[in-house]
C-alpha cells in the first residue's frame, strides 16, 4: 500500500493550519501547486518571505507597516487626541477608505475568546494603556459579535478609569455578526458620524 509522499503531506498539513481552510481544500492547493511552473513557486516562496521580513508591526498602534512607527502614527495632521480602536489591520484600510476619520488607531490584533485560548494579554492592550494618558476620545470600531462584545466589555472596564477618555461606539450601521473590512464606504462613514457616547 502506497501512503501520500511525505513532502505533500507536510504543506497540505501547513495549508490546512490556515484559517478557512479544510483539509480537502489544502489537498487541492497543494496539487494545484505542484502543477504550476518552477518559477511561479519560487514567487510564493519569495512573497511569504518577504511577508515575514518586512512587514512588521507599528510599535505604538500594532497596524501592520514596512517602517516604523507606521505612517499614520507619524503623520502630523492626524489628530492624536482620537483613536479608533479595532480588530486588525484590514478594519484600518476600511476605514482609511472612507477618508472620513482623521484620528489615529489602535489596531488590537485579535478579539478576547475564551473558546480559542485568546486572553486579553494575547492583544495589544498594553500599548493602547500607554496611549490613553493623551488622548480625548476613544471609538470603539469592533464587529459586533460574541467576542466583539467581550472585548468590548474588558475595554470598556479599562478604559473607565481614564476620565479624561470620552468613550464612543460605532452607530450601528454594521450588521451584528457583519465584519467592517467588507461594510461599504458609505455604511462605515455613516457609522462614524453617527458614532455615540458610551456610559462609564
Ligand atoms: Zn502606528
Amino acid at each position: 500500500m502506497s501512503s501520500i509522499p511525505k513532502v505533500i503531506q507536510e504543506l497540505t498539513d501547513l495549508l490546512s493550519a490556515l484559517p478557512g481552510i479544510g483539509k480537502k481544500s489544502a489537498q487541492r492547493i497543494c496539487f494545484y501547486l505542484m502543477d504550476r511552473p518552477r518559477d511561479e513557486i519560487v514567487r510564493y516562496a519569495k512573497a511569504l518571505i518577504d511577508l515575514k521580513d518586512k512587514i512588521t508591526h507599528c510599535p505604538v498602534c500594532h497596524f501592520i507597516t514596512e517602517e516604523t512607527p507606521c505612517p499614520i502614527c507619524r503623520d502630523p495632521k492626524r489628530d492624536d487626541s482620537v483613536l479608533c480602536i479595532v480588530e486588525d489591520s484590514l478594519d484600518v484600510f476600511a476605514i482609511e477608505k472612507t477618508a472620513a476619520f482623521h484620528g489615529k488607531y489602535h489596531v488590537l490584533g485579535g478579539l478576547i475568546s475564551p473558546l480559542d485560548g485568546v486572553g486579553p494579554e494575547d492583544l495589544s492592550i498594553d500599548l493602547l494603556v500607554k496611549r490613553l494618558d493623551t488622548v480625548k476620545e476613544v471609538i470603539l470600531a469592533i464587529n459586533p459579535s460574541i467576542e466583539g462584545d467581550t472585548t468590548a466589555h474588558y475595554l470598556h472596564k479599562i478604559l473607565s478609569r481614564y476620565k479624561n477618555v470620552k468613550m464612543t461606539t460605532l452607530a450601528r450601521g454594521i450588521p451584528v455578526g457583519g465584519d467592517l473590512e467588507f461594510a461599504d464606504e458609505a455604511t462605515l462613514t455613516k457609522a462614524l458620524e453617527g458614532r455615540s457616547e458610551m456610559n462609564k
